[in-house]
């Protein structure tokens, strides 16, 4: 029996903005058999920088590309959403046997029984499984019914995303590195996308959405003369860069406290996976990275069973939730503190600055994730 895929958009679409994918989520692609499509649309960027946004002066730097290689065992990648999106998609759609897409399928509530999941649609239609995971973002329904009304936490940080293409770009800011730029309560980071066609602009400032726009609205128009206010002390360079954004973009960011435990994961045959279960800010670039190794996860605990009729699909989302739980806990509250010292100010911001310099590549590398993957508890 085919897995029965319900998307609640018409249509399958990415909306513009970039991703950066640590070796962890490269070294999934690569196990699906996807690194050719990879390489065929992302970036593979050969550093990150870290500078100051006012001075311009470097603060740390950490090589990826070959490094990353030697390090990690996997490349570090950058790419548009929507690449990943269509590589994903593809993956899928050649598995027409394994994979029924359904679009305008919204998912309203679900009833679990002894013998399965029926999911109940907002058109009235229903749909029948053994088990139901619940991949549905930030807002996710499934979520709510399975571990009660919980809000999101509004973080008070605004995301300002465009593009750039970079033949718009002096040579300098062409480099294929990720620059992640720092400043008191505001940080911007760029990199390549399309194999370093386009450049991926994001500045992450404190503040709130103009009053009655709705914060579940994926994109809101920006004002560029907004950003270009806050980032007035900014070193020209970095003004270069965001100048040359034609169009701007804003997200509020909002994410919810780390993960608990594994109840919060699965309940007998239903379980959470991205950002249903653990929303993150965006400050560690693993949120998209740790629903990617959710589901290679799962993965990995379906091919130890052989037949659907023999698996007992409570006992296996309790192991992919006890695999999962605390390292995606771990990576919430990593996310959550880089936001702190990104836009750190006073003596926090000293002692930052003074740790990078004395540690160097240390303080920017994360071997306990890049090396990710876990394979199943
Ligand atoms: C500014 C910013 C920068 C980021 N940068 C990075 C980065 O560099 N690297 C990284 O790894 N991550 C990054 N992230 C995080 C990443 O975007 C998210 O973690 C990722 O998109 C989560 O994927 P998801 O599939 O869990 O949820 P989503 O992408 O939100 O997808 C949920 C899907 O479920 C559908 N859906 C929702 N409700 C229903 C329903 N009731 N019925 C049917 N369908 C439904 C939606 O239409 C959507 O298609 C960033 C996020 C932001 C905001």
């Amino acid at each position: 029996m085919p897995s029965v895929l319900l998307e609640q958009a018409p249509a399958f679409a990415e909306v513009g903005a970039g991703l950066q994918l640590g070796p962890n989520a490269v070294r999934v692609l690569s196990d699906w058999g996807l690194m050719d499509a990879l390489q065929a649309c992302a970036a593979f960027p050969e550093a990150l920088r870290v500078r100051d946004a006012r001075s311009g002066a470097s603060l740390g730097r950490l090589a990826l590309g070959a490094m990353a290689l030697v390090r990690h065992g996997q490349l570090y990648a950058t790419l548009h959403r929507a690449d990943l999106h269509a590589l994903l998609l593809h993956a899928v759609q050649r598995r027409a046997d394994a994979v029924q897409l359904r679009l305008s399928s919204r998912l309203a509530a679900y009833e679990e029984s002894g013998g399965g999941v029926c999911a109940r649609l907002e058109d009235g239609d229903s749909v029948k499984g053994d088990a139901l995971i619940g991949c549905d973002g930030l807002w996710s329904r499934v979520r709510t019914q399975m571990l009660g009304e919980q809000p999101t936490r509004a973080t008070g940080h605004l995301a300002y995303r465009g593009m750039v293409r970079a033949a718009d770009l002096p040579p300098a800011l062409r480099a294929n590195v990720v620059t992640a730029w720092l400043a008191p309560r505001l940080h911007v980071v760029h990199y390549p996308v399309k194999q370093g066609d386009w450049f991926n602009v994001v500045a992450v400032v404190q503040g709130s959405l103009p009053a009655g726009d709705d914060p579940q609205a994926w994109t809101h128009d920006a004002h560029a003369s907004d950003l270009r206010r806050v980032l007035s002390s900014a070193c020209t360079e970095l003004l270069t860069m965001v100048d040359a954004v034609a169009d701007w973009k804003l997200w509020a960011l909002n994410d919810r406290v780390p993960m608990q435990g594994a109840h919060e994961h699965a309940r007998g045959r239903v379980a959470l996976l991205g950002d249903a279960a653990h929303p993150m800010r965006p400050y560690l670039a693993q949120g998209a990275a740790m629903a990617i190794e959710d589901a290679w996860t799962l993965g990995r605990l379906l091919q130890g069973t052989d037949e659907h009729a023999s698996r007992d699909w409570p006992a296996l989302l309790a192991r992919y939730a006890q695999t999962r739980w605390q390292r995606n806990a771990r990576v919430q509250a990593r996310s959550q503190r880089n936001g702190t010292i990104f836009h750190a100010s006073g003596p926090l911001r000293w002692g930052r600055n003074t740790a990078m310099t004395l540690l160097r590549e240390r303080l920017l590398d994360n071997p306990w994730l890049y090396g990710g993957p876990p394979e199943p508890a």
